[in-house]
């Protein structure tokens, strides 16, 4: 637990509110207490260009619920076993229906920045109706949400610090309140006052690959959002009393290719649930055989399985196994650059025929399926099976094992080639429990003095999850941090 003992000799700079994280949750938090007449600073920990988190690649839409009773059903139902207190579905409810407003009482454009049909994810739930209504137009991805969201700080008078992660949170030892932030930048340690309270912006745990295998169940992940997230909130958060909740749940998994050389996934086309390469391609595990149907259309990684919903098996390694139709039939990656870090960010080259890629070996090839399976470590007579099943269930038009229904195309005579898939994933949903004000709390549910969070750092999503629900929570949250922080007296 941090103590008064840290406290500095001399603070660098003050804000009567210091955000720690510059995405949606940070700019709704930093505006809000703008307008209300106070004095924010961002710190952000990457450098200016890649500021924006997962917001800034997302699919760009944010949920604005049209009723909050509604509302109020529909998370009730998503939460379902992994049950949420009602207090908190109830603000988040009534503050989900005041996105659009209070967007355009900042000087932004609702229409211009929600996403066309998606679809409402779960429309069997109650309450699913409450899910805003799109409209139509080309507003879906190119950082368009992000790029208005970040203009609203411009705007006004609120300095970011780039390059400035937070490291640490000044706790009194006495009280037990927050006094502000350490934060490092240029090497150097420098030490942030917050007169009024601090807000917790700085995202998931994406990045985090103990984190990863301590909380998903998963050997290891990777993303498709921001490589800067790597759960620093939750280690400050705990550092000073903090309790935990919804670690276990995450946008995914779903399957894509990670190498050395990018930070975040490439997703191919192949295994798109609305595209459809010509080619034979199965995704095999570590023993040669399928375990799912490769192109279901999967509830952000959760598929639906015995009146429940569970995330997609990923038994790692995997490899999906396709044969020369696929290989020449343009680039397997899916580099339209809409959203996603590697496609909108990093924006890597990859050739037109794959070739760049197999030289690479990002692609292995073989003239024989036998050699193939050699080449990727698994059993050739298992993997021998597998085709052939597959092939059999082409010519017969029904995938006897997975249901698949797209791309029921038979290998071709090879050679044949594999990519390894990773599990990737959007986004985690976990982090420090909130409480309805925002404050993050100890595990006896009492606040810790003066600290706050919003966004997907301890969002309120505990099982299933409506699309666009992220970012509009971290419109709600950011603002009803803001007004609450504001509430507190000031430190002198
Ligand atoms: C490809 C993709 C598509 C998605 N599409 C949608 C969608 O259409 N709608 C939707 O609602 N959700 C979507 N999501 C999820 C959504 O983008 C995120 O959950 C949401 O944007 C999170 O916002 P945030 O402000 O909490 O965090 P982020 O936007 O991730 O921002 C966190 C910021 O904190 C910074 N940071 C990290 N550590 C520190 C530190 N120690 N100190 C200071 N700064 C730090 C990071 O650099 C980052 O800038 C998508 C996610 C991805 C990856």
């Amino acid at each position: 637990m941090g103590s008064s003992t840290n406290t500095p000799a001399k603070w660098d700079m003050e804000a009567d509110i210091v955000v720690v994280g510059f995405g949606a949750a940070g700019v709704a938090a930093a505006v809000t207490a703008h307008e209300l007449g106070a004095n924010a600073v961002i710190l952000e920990k990457a450098p200016e260009g890649e500021e924006g988190g997962n917001t800034r690649v997302a699919g760009q839409g944010y949920l604005n619920a049209s009723s909050a009773d509604s509302a109020v059903a529909y998370l009730t139902a998503l939460c379902g076993p992994y049950t949420v207190p009602k207090t908190m579905i109830r603000v988040w409810a009534d503050e989900m229906c005041k996105n659009n407003d209070w967007l355009t009482s900042v000087g932004g454009d609702p229409q211009e920045h929600q996403h066309p049909p998606v679809g409402i994810e779960f429309p069997d739930l109650p309450g699913s109706d409450c899910v805003h209504k799109f409209h139509d137009g080309p507003t879906y991805g190119y950082s368009y949400t992000w790029k208005r969201f970040e203009s609203l700080v411009k705007e006004r008078a609120i300095p970011v610090c780039y390059e400035t992660p937070g490291r640490s949170l000044i706790q009194d030892g006495a009280t037990g309140e927050i006094l502000g932030v350490r934060a490092e930048q240029d090497g150097t340690q420098i030490w942030v006052k917050a007169r009024k309270g601090v807000v917790l912006t700085c995202g998931g745990f994406e990045n985090n690959q103990q984190m990863i295998r301590d909380y998903l169940g998963l050997p290891y992940c990777y993303t498709s959002g921001s490589p800067h997230n790597e759960g620093d909130g939750i280690s400050m958060a705990m550092a000073v009393g903090a309790d935990l909740w919804h670690m276990n749940n995450f946008a995914g998994p779903s399957m894509a290719l990670k190498v050395p050389e990018c930070p975040t996934t490439f997703s191919m086309q192949a295994l798109h649930y609305s595209k459809e390469p010509e080619g034979g391609m199965v995704v095999v595990g570590p023993d040669g055989r399928r375990f799912t149907d490769e192109k279901y259309k999967t509830r952000h990684g959760k598929i639906a399985g015995h009146g429940t919903w569970k995330a997609m098996p990923t038994p790692c390694p995997m490899h999906m196994v396709f044969d020369q139709t696929m290989m020449s039939g343009g680039p397997l990656y899916d580099s339209e650059p809409s959203h996603g870090w590697t496609q909108i960010v990093e924006r890597p080259d990859w050739s037109d025929d794959n070739s760049a890629e197999l030289a690479k070996g990002w692609i292995k090839k073989s003239d024989t399926l036998a050699g193939l399976a050699a080449t990727i470590g698994v059993d050739p007579d298992a993997l021998a099976t597998t085709v052939e099943r597959w092939n059999r269930d082409c010519e017969a038009g029904a995938d006897t094992e997975f249901s698949r229904t797209l791309m029921m195309a038979k290998f071709d005579q090879g050679p044949y080639y594999a990519i390894e898939m990773s599990p990737s994933m959007l986004n985690t949903q976990g982090g420090p429990r909130r409480n309805e004000k925002a404050q993050i709390v100890r595990p006896d549910g009492s606040p810790i003095p003066r600290l706050y969070s919003a966004g997907e750092l301890g969002s309120i999503y505990s099982y299933l999850y409506q699309g666009t629900g992220n970012i509009g929570e971290c419109l709600a949250f950011g603002r009803i941090a803001a007004r609450n922080v504001l509430a507190e007296i000031s430190l002198n």
